[in-house]
């Protein structure tokens, strides 16, 4: 579609970044770009409502500057999920295998409840592993998952049967 044709063509390949062999999908030029950053924000809000998400959760650091425009625009409150030691509230965390060694994620424990339905925003699934441990984060919080919504999927990773188990039937929707 029209919508499509436009991100893919804001999207740029940048060849062994941050590793030889590796193709990074750069979004800098989409963001730079007034039109295609509206259109992405409006699709990604349209899944929002969708799915009937009554909270948007960014993922660090990209998911951030998708997920605020798109949580506002879908009248909803924005929960940033962070890289670990950097929320100075009380937080849950959630470790999770990287090819060599691990990470952890955290969110404020008091920004997800019982009764908030949540969907996680991305710019990429890669291999899942990130959006894997913030779902288990906001299910560990006791809030319901509505879905997960990304810019793009790099299907030849996985992410998508990776992620089956833990979205639980919820929705992936991948522009
Ligand atoms: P995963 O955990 O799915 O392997 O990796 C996804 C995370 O790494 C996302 O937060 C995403 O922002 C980042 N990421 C991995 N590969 C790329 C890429 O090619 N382009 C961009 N923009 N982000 C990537």
């Amino acid at each position: 579609t029209d919508i499509t044709e436009l991100l893919l063509s804001r999207i740029r390949d940048v060849a062994d970044y941050p590793e030889p062999g590796v193709v990074f999908k750069d979004i800098t030029p989409l963001l730079a770009d007034p039109a295609a950053f509206t259109a992405l924000t409006g699709a990604l809000a349209e899944v929002a409502e969708h799915t009937g998400a009554t909270k948007v959760v960014g993922l660090e650091a990209r998911g951030f500057i998708l997920g605020a425009p798109v949580a506002l625009s879908a009248g909803l409150g924005f929960i940033p999920v962070r890289k670990a030691g950097k929320l100075p509230g009380a937080t849950l965390s959630q470790a999770y295998d990287l090819e060599y060694g691990s990470a952890e994620i955290e969110v404020h424990a008091e920004d997800l409840t019982a009764g908030d339905r949540v969907l996680v925003v991305d710019d990429v699934l890669a291999t899942g592993g990130t959006a894997e441990a913030s779902l288990e984060l906001i299910r560990r919080a006791g809030a319901q998952v509505a879905g997960l919504a990304v810019l793009m999927e790099l299907g030849f990773l996985g992410g998508r049967a990776r992620l089956e188990p833990a979205l639980a039937g919820a929705p992936l929707r991948a522009l």
